[in-house]
C-alpha cells in the first residue's frame, strides 16, 4: 500500500474546510440525502491524482468533513 502523500495527510486533519486540495479530483456524482426532519445534507467522493488515496467528503453535521479511507 502506498503512503499518502503529504496534501492528503494534511486533508485527512481539516475538520471544517470544505476544500479539497488541488489533486484531488472528483470520482462520482455528489449523492444528496434528504433528511425528513433537517435540511439533508451531501456526500461527494473524491480521489488524490498523486497518492491514489480516497477520500469522502459530507455535509453531515454529525459526520467529519472529509473522510479519509484506509486500504
Ligand atoms: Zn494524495
Amino acid at each position: 500500500m502506498m503512503a499518502n502523500c503529504a496534501m492528503c495527510e494534511e486533508q485527512a486533519k481539516k475538520v471544517r474546510s470544505g476544500k479539497p486540495h488541488q489533486y484531488l479530483d472528483k470520482t462520482d456524482a455528489p449523492r444528496l440525502f434528504k433528511g425528513a426532519q433537517s435540511r439533508g445534507f451531501e456526500e461527494q467522493d473524491y480521489q488524490c491524482r498523486v497518492c491514489q488515496a480516497k477520500f469522502t467528503y459530507s455535509t453531515n453535521r454529525n459526520d467529519l468533513t472529509w473522510t479519509l479511507w484506509q486500504g
